[in-house]
């Protein structure tokens, strides 16, 4: 997607600071933190929103959940805890149109969400 702020990131035309990159994932440092670590985990492949998630793309998201436990180890939060958050269009507040999964660690996080 060539207006796709995320896919930019992935191509290096916009620079991000890695957090963790294999073949079909890439992970970077959110540039506004809610958090002590809060990283994007986002699929290399432009996909919209969740509700475009479907059986011929699904093995992306498998390869994300993949990919945050070994991100979570290396950044110190496996142990003590952390969420994983999507949201999912404008009641949700999502703001860039490329799925990305929030990986949120390093304080107490309350519950329920906002
Ligand atoms: P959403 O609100 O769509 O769930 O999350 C989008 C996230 O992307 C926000 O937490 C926002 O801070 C982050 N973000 C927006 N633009 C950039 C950017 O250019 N670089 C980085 N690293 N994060 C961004
Ligand atoms: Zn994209």
């Amino acid at each position: 997607m060539e207006d796709c702020l995320f896919c930019k990131i992935i191509k290096g035309e916009i620079p991000s600071k890695k957090a963790y990159e294999d073949e079909y994932v890439y992970a970077f440092w959110d540039i506004a933190p809610t958090a002590p670590v809060h990283i994007l985990v986002i699929p290399k492949r432009h996909i919209a929103t969740l509700n475009e998630v479907t059986g011929e793309n699904s093995d992306v998201i498998a390869k994300i959940y993949e990919a945050i436990p070994k991100i979570a180890q290396e950044n110190g939060i496996s142990e003590d805890g952390y969420r994983v958050v999507s949201n999912c269009n404008q009641a949700a507040g999502q703001t860039v149109f490329h799925i990305h999964f929030h990986l949120l660690g390093g304080r107490e996080l309350t519950w329920p969400a906002g």
